[in-house]
């Protein structure tokens, strides 16, 4: 019964070395937040233990009835909170989930239509050695080079051109909303099936605040960790009882062993918390938030400075900035901004000149920081820090004084919003 510290000083103290980062710094990259205690409590509990292969009520293992019983508490949660008729809880992450609804929608060697990844799709969306590009014939389909939204007109081209049995719809960066009706009547048109993928904008339709795809799509997958805010994990939702049963055999046996008992039970809670007014006004502030990075990196200093936001603005958790006039690439930018202790990632934007490794954009989120108590004022703040990082020279080095100050001011800000606080030193 030792605690980690006793069993493994090494990987606790890389942990201690984590929560510290986390604590110290601010977290602005969109597919990531902060999880509760109380859910992470949950992913660190005996529920670990414990195989349950099968689904609750029918499972090929003895000792079940409390997993059942949770596993059903949260596939209950998650369709009340989504206006969804069934749920598969067991998927272990967003790419599981949608190797399992493309299992259970389509056969490999069918065509699939996925916006490009280049233009913000997901890597399981079709590219070319993910599982997707490897089972199916992938379409990609773009965003329009003048609005740099997703070209409606060109999915629709492309659908009555190559017949796919399955459309993708949802992307990890992108910064509209999509529509979804008409998505779906364009896959009503061909006979395909619409799969949405709403992995990053959970926690935004859950709380009302983004088009709910559940209506539309034959199947709605998502992951649990992103603006929802639960444990990393996956889920799957469809409103047809035979496309529930075959999503239920393409997750176990199809894509899975044993479920991560422990982990739904987080995702109960995370499911708890989403429905609560609390949540809904987090993620309004997630919005606000993304909403004021946008508007501070359209300003004077940063487009004399060659940046640019993509499609101007933004209507989700996300600011995609667009370094394609800048002196500084996606890379130099990621690593200026770690050097002032904000944490991003580099993106292509669509059309890049740059190498992949390199690229002309940073995906900027909000979600980790509204979960951390951020409201306008101090996101107003981390916005002026963000523009005035970016607008240094590209060549000034980390410990440049310009530099130091900023990350003065990060650290300042961090210290405000304090982040599991009684956690670490
Ligand atoms: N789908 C989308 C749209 C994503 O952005 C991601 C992850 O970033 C995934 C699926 C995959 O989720 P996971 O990393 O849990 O496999």
């Amino acid at each position: 019964n030792a605690s980690l510290r006793e069993l493994d000083p090494e990987v606790a103290e890389l942990i201690d070395r984590e929560l510290a980062r986390q604590q110290t710094g601010l977290e602005m990259i969109a597919s990531e937040n902060h999880a509760p205690l109380g859910v992470m409590e949950a992913q660190g509990s005996v529920l670990t233990n414990k195989y349950a292969e099968g689904y609750p009520g029918r499972r090929y293992y003895g000792g079940c009835e409390h997993v059942d019983e949770i596993e059903r508490l949260a596939i209950e949660r998650v369709t009340g909170l989504f206006g969804a008729k069934f749920a598969n809880v067991q998927p272990h992450s967003g790419a599981q989930a949608n190797a399992a609804a493309m299992q259970a929608l389509i056969d490999p060697g069918d065509t699939i239509l996925g916006l490009s990844l280049a233009h913000g799709g997901h890597l399981t969306h079709g590219m070319r050695i993910n599982f997707s590009g490897l089972l199916y014939k992938v379409v990609p389909y773009e965003v329009t080079e003048h609005d740099l939204q997703v070209d409606m007109e060109q999915v629709a081209r492309l659908a009555r051109e190559h017949r796919p049995r399955l459309v993708i719809a949802g992307w990890s960066a992108y910064c509209r909303q999509l529509d979804f009706a008409r998505f779906r009547a364009i896959c009503d048109e061909v006979g395909a099936f619409l799969m949405v993928d709403m992995a990053h904008f959970a926690g935004l339709v859950a709380a009302d605040l983004y088009p709910s795809p559940v209506p539309h799509a034959h199947v709605t997958t998502s992951t649990t960790h992103k603006t929802l805010g639960g444990p990393r994990g996956g889920f799957i939702l469809t409103n047809d009882s035979d496309l529930a049963k075959k999503v239920n055999s393409a997750v176990f046996p199809g894509q899975q062993g044993g479920p991560l008992e422990h982990v739904i039970a987080a995702k109960a809670a995370a499911f708890l918390m989403a429905a609560r007014p609390e949540f809904a006004e987090r993620q309004r502030r997630t919005l606000t938030g993304a909403r004021i990075i946008a508007d501070r990196l359209t300003c004077d200093d940063t487009a004399a400075a060659g940046i640019k936001v993509l499609t101007g603005g933004t209507d989700v958790h996300l600011v995609l900035v667009d370094l394609t006039a800048s002196a500084m690439n996606g890379k130099q930018a990621e690593d200026r901004l770690a050097a002032v202790d904000i944490t991003v990632n580099r993106n292509a934007v669509p059309f890049d000149p740059r190498p992949a490794m390199v690229t002309s954009g940073l995906r900027i989120g909000t979600a980790a920081l509204a979960t951390r108590g951020f409201e306008a004022e101090a996101f107003a703040e981390v916005a002026d820090i963000i523009a005035r990082a970016l607008v240094l020279p590209a060549e000034s080095p980390a410990h440049d004084p310009a530099v130091l100050a900023l990350r003065a001011e990060v650290r300042k800000l961090a210290r405000r919003h304090p982040l599991y606080p009684g956690l670490g030193s």
